[in-house]
């Protein structure tokens, strides 16, 4: 699972989309989304990770993410969603449709 720091409150969790286990805040915006995606371990070193996770609590804001990152991010959000929709489109093809679908 994908290490992350709540963009809200600095402290560590797992899933960058995931609801923090102590704020109870879960990122639903695109931007928050993109904001959460790039402190994650996919990108960031455990290290940086933790600073920035102090420098959260320390200030009560993010430190400042380059624009042209987070246009990144978006994009890369937006593509991730469009590969889950068709693999789910694909495996409910083949495994039928009579299950939960949302
Ligand atoms: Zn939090």
């Amino acid at each position: 699972m994908i290490l992350a720091i709540c963009y809200n409150c600095g402290e560590k969790k797992f899933g960058a989309f995931c609801r923090c286990p102590k704020c109870n805040v879960e990122p639903e915006s695109e931007y928050d989304k993109a904001t959460s995606l790039a402190i994650t371990d996919h990108y960031l070193s455990v290290q940086l990770l933790e600073k920035t996770g102090t420098y959260i609590k320390e200030h009560g804001r993010t430190p400042e993410i380059p624009q042209e990152v987070r246009a990144d991010m978006t994009e890369s959000i937006r593509k991730s969603d469009a590969i889950t929709q068709r693999l789910k489109d694909g495996l409910e093809r083949t495994l039928g449709k009579n299950n939960n679908s949302e």
